[in-house]
């Protein structure tokens, strides 16, 4: 496993971004920019440069640092092929299946439309991490803002299938609210029983529930576990495909 450092910073309201170093090669990215002075501020205080950004989505709470950043940094910035030219300063476009070559850092781009149509997540096998901004929270996902339940359901399984020790840093700090929405469909789940106790006493003392894994999130997460026949009986929809399942499930959160 390659030695880099991860930094999670939080932004804005509930926002996080991340910061990945490289300290050996002197190189830094940051995936998405909620807010150019927090990054700043960070990378000043740790007498890091900023060599590139990721961008996983083209709402403003992920790109609202973007210029500023890149004429402090002259860095180069990636974004979603799809939304490329919405997304300020693309100097390179992420498509699904790419290998991004951050000095020794090689990160794999994920297309996980749904959120926004053209969505990315970045998976890095050698940091054992994977950046899935609002595609994926701790016990919830996106709204569908732009995708059909079809498409994020197939996202969803992108991840799921990512090893289980894959830590999941996540766009927000969604997870309080989202774990008592998973509670009330999968009352019995005791590992869901268990992440509640948790997450509970972690943002009583105001500290990140992030990152979460793959495999606590395949364990606890209602939207990855559309196919699960306690979870689609919970619901009535024994039997029915997961991604009609999966949008039930979608639409009673939008309306909790
Ligand atoms: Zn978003
Ligand atoms: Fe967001």
């Amino acid at each position: 496993m390659l030695n880099a450092e991860i930094v999670q910073l939080p932004c804005l309201q509930d926002n996080y971004c991340c910061l990945i170093h490289d300290a050996e090669n002197n190189i830094t990215a940051v995936i998405d920019t909620p807010d150019a002075r927090v990054i700043e501020a960070e990378l000043e205080a740790r007498g890091w440069q900023l060599d590139y950004i990721l961008t996983t989505h083209h709402h403003w709470d992920h790109i609202d640092g973007h210029v500023a950043l890149k004429q402090r940094y002259n860095c180069e910035v990636i974004g979603p092929v799809l939304n490329q030219d919405v997304i300020p300063g693309i100097d390179r476009a992420a498509d699904d299946g790419d290998v991004l070559q951050l000095g020794r850092i090689s990160v794999q781009v994920i297309a996980t439309p749904g959120h926004t149509l053209g969505h990315v997540c970045y998976w890095s096998p050698e940091l054992q991490a994977v950046f899935v901004g609002d595609t994926l929270f701790s016990m919830g996902c996106g709204r569908l803002f732009e995708g059909a339940p079809e498409q994020m359901w197939q996202s969803m399984l992108a991840l799921r299938n990512l090893p289980d020790e894959t830590a999941v840093y996540c766009g927000h700090e969604y997870t309080l609210s989202n774990a008592r929405f998973a509670m009330a469909l999968e009352p019995d789940n005791q590992q869901l029983q268990q992440r509640c106790q948790t997450v509970e006493q972690l943002r009583e003392q105001r500290l990140p529930t992030l990152p979460t894994s793959v495999l606590q999130e395949r364990q606890t997460n209602p939207f990855m576990r559309a196919d699960v026949p306690g979870l689609q009986a919970q619901l009535g929809l024994s039997g029915r495909p997961p991604a009609e399942v999966f949008a039930e499930i979608r639409q009673r959160k939008d309306q909790a």
